[in-house]
């Protein structure tokens, strides 16, 4: 398994996951992937669709039959033994590669279209292995998402994945809280630039009840949609307890003006306005996650989602 590929000589080289989020933004698919350090051709797993609703497979590249990395590629999977082991988490060990790094995608017109292979597979190969000595100074190459939607599968599969071991070990409350605490916090995650020492996975997920004003988080909560003028207004069914003046409660929002949607003008976009639309029409509750530093504005704590990229929402299964 494989993380990182290019599609073409000298391009910058990208995580599987990203690959996947720009297909999922902007439909744009590529038949070639190769290595980037030693041109070795990749077959793509995961990316043009989804394994279900949690990341048993995420989003990876897979070798051919009978071929292999070069032995001293960083690709190479007894060459990243060492680098896993260190990492310790649950996911690492199986070669599971999640994204640690949260960013708004690029424009559509920066990112580089498919093309047709215009030398031949060895010429390319060549090429490719003179250009990796520079890349591998570099050093690793981290995995990042544009969207919203990948960091809750993965908070999502590693809940799951606790719910299971719970049931089958019979474990208590107790140790299965250890277990997701220790999973969570093992899985590092910057949210749009903002590194400190508790950028993993267990602190950029909060719910709205501690709403934090100073830094990025990935609200999570159940709730319901309402249009109003120009906003659909997501409301969260968890009221925020703000600690000074006297542990007053306010109600918990994510708004996002529907003019934002239009702009965004992408396929997730299209998706994001779909689900909206539909659980305001429908009366139907959702889970909603939303990322950004919300504000107290008239008594109400109000996230304001200004890129598509930063929300997610599913209907719920009630
Ligand atoms: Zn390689």
């Amino acid at each position: 398994m494989s993380g990182l590929a290019i599609t073409r000589v000298g391009e910058e080289p990208k995580d599987a996951w990203e690959y996947h989020n720009i297909y999922k933004l902007f439909g744009i698919s590529y038949s070639n992937f190769f290595c980037p350090y030693c041109g070795l051709e990749l077959i793509d797993k995961c990316i043009y669709k989804d394994e279900g609703e949690y990341v048993a497979k995420s989003p990876h590249f897979a070798t051919k039959k009978c071929e292999t990395h070069d032995n001293d590629c960083p690709e190479n999977t007894k060459y990243n033994k060492e680098n896993i082991d260190k990492l310790k988490t649950y996911y690492a060990k199986r070669g599971i590669r999640f994204p640690e790094k949260f960013i708004d995608p690029p424009n559509r017109e920066n990112i580089q279209k498919s093309g047709v292979l215009s030398d031949s597979i060895d010429n390319i190969k060549m090429a490719i292995r003179q250009n990796a000595s520079a890349l591998k100074k570099r050093g690793p190459i981290t995995p990042r998402t544009f969207l919203c939607q990948s960091l809750a599968r993965v908070w999502e599969s590693i809940l799951h994945e606790g719910y299971e071991l719970q049931k089958e070990k019979k474990w208590d409350k107790n140790k299965f809280n250890e277990w997701i605490k220790k999973g969570l916090s093992s899985i590092p995650l910057v949210l749009l630039g903002e590194e400190n020492k508790y950028s993993n996975y267990r602190y950029a997920f909060t719910s709205p009840v501690y709403p934090n004003f100073s830094f990025y988080k990935v609200y999570h909560f159940e709730g319901t949609v309402d249009e109003v003028n120009d906003f659909y207004i997501i409301r969260s069914a968890l009221i925020s307890k703000i600690s000074n003046n006297s542990n007053r409660e306010k109600p918990f929002k994510v708004t996002i003006c529907k003019k934002t949607i239009l702009d965004n003008r992408n396929l997730y976009s299209h998706i994001i306005e779909d689900l909206l639309s539909n659980s305001c029409s429908n009366n139907k509750p959702i889970k909603c996650y939303a990322i950004g530093k919300p504000v107290e504005s008239n008594g109400i704590i109000v996230l304001d989602i200004k890129n598509t990229n930063r929300l997610y929402i599913k209907y719920l299964n009630k």
